[in-house]
């Protein structure tokens, strides 16, 4: 953009085309870029900007992919957990089913030309439930990967939250519009898009009901944010505060319509297999039939229902927002190596990418992979772990890199990383 700042003189005293005030140090005007005798001050070209962006439309077109090509992708970048990306989805492929409806009732038909043959026919008198989705795991096994994932594949704008940073309004802490306006400052205030978006909340289990509501200003009991997150889940006109923080009765607020923005919330949910073994009379949690019960899809987990949340302290209308419920594994070793190795962004591949920029390559025993994975499974940090293991031998290895001018194969054994020095 062209546009240039013009400075009030004594000869010229240009005023703001749209509010009529003159130029200030603080205020100035900027020209036109065909008419340099029009004028807008930078007060009224940030209120444009506002009322562009709330009046901006969805124009990208949307791609329907099915519920297995949605798997492949996930597949892609998420190891293992297969029982949890088919109900995953399975549930993005409603969603777009939802936006698709959305955009032929809107006038915009014209975007869902490519799929036009393979979406089935819109329901008039059939609204479909939005899909939000609660995904129960351990830490490190992919909860927050999974939605960043699909936030990619489906090309829209994408939000993370921690539930124990969100307070019922009134209470100090952060208020739930916020998640919004993170929402919207990654579709750079694109209203249209941000409601397209997809928000991931972790740590969702930290919010339950507890009973013990000991702080005036804390609303430790959670009960109160899951109202809070229950009003923009289920579809709410959201005032959101432009530049966050408390609202105040005095500021304009961008509202932004949560009906078409899907929400995805994590948690480990510590304790729920119990509550699962309760119902179903198994008594002890734990092996049975050679079966660990404890583990996510495959076990005891693959059976929770809404009762046992709401045993765990989950509000009945909240649990009743999130219709798809999947558990997570735990990783083993077998997957470890695999995340450490396969995925199209895998750590190793990233490092043997630079050894390749550097004329070298990078290759690890398959036994020091097993090390790594072995050291990752003592931390409990699921995959998480693996990064801080491989990237504190690796800094050593790259420090010293430029230096090995001779050496041009780099292979990684078992005793390479437990010296944890260049090789
Ligand atoms: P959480 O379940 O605690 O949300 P994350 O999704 O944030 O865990 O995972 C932390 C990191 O571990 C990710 O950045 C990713 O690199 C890796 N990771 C975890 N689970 C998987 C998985 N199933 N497949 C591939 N990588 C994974």
């Amino acid at each position: 953009m062209s546009a240039r700042y013009v400075k009030r003189t004594a000869q010229s005293a240009p005023c703001c085309s749209f509010c009529g005030r003159e130029a200030t140090k603080e205020n100035p005007l900027i020209s036109g870029i065909y008419d340099d005798n029009v004028f807008i001050c930078g007060s009224c070209a940030r209120s444009c900007t506002s009322i562009v962006s709330e009046n901006a439309t969805f124009d990208e077109e949307v791609k329907l992919r099915t519920p297995r090509e949605i798997k492949e992708y996930l597949d892609e970048y998420v190891i293992g957990q297969d029982s949890a990306k088919r109900a995953i989805a399975v549930a993005v492929y409603t969603h777009y089913l939802r936006l698709m409806s959305h955009l032929s009732s809107v006038g915009k038909p014209e975007l869902i030309k490519s799929i036009k043959d393979a979406a089935p026919k819109k329901q008039e008198e059939i609204e479909l439930d939005k899909s939000n989705m609660l995904v129960i795991g351990s830490t490190g096994t992919g909860k927050t990967l999974l939605a960043k994932t699909l936030a990619r594949m489906m090309n829209v704008p994408f939000a993370i939250t921690d539930a124990t940073t969100l307070t019922q309004a009134g209470y100090v802490g952060e208020d739930v519009e916020n998640v919004i306006l993170q929402l919207l400052q990654n579709a750079n205030f694109n209203v249209a898009r941000a409601e397209w978006g997809i928000v991931y909340i972790d740590e969702i289990d930290k919010i339950r009901k507890t009973g013990d509501n000991v702080s005036i200003t804390r609303d430790v009991s959670g009960e109160g944010v899951q109202q809070a997150l229950l009003k923009i889940m289920e579809g709410t006109m959201c005032n959101v505060p432009p530049k966050g923080g408390r609202k105040h009765p005095l500021e304009e607020y961008i509202k932004v319509n949560t009906t078409n923005i899907l929400f995805i919330c994590g948690g480990a949910f510590n304790g729920l297999d119990k509550i699962v073994a309760r119902r179903l009379g198994k008594g002890k949690v734990g092996f049975e039939g050679g079966k660990n019960l404890t583990e996510g899809s495959d076990g005891i987990l693959s059976k929770v229902d809404q009762e046992d949340l709401i045993a765990y302290g989950m509000i009945p209308e909240f649990i009743g927002r999130l219709p798809v419920v999947t558990p997570l594994n735990d990783l083993k070793k077998e997957d470890l190596i695999r995340i450490l190795t396969e995925p199209k962004n895998a750590i190793i591949r990233q490092y043997q990418a630079i050894f390749a920029m550097s004329g070298k390559t990078l290759s690890f025993e398959r036994e020091a992979l097993e090390w790594i994975a072995e050291r990752a499974i003592e931390k409990k940090t699921g995959a998480r772990g693996l990064r801080a293991i491989i990237e504190k031998f690796m800094t050593g290895l790259l420090y010293s890199l430029p230096e090995a001018d001779q050496k041009k194969e780099f292979v990684v054994g078992v005793e390479d990383l437990k010296k944890g020095t260049a090789i």
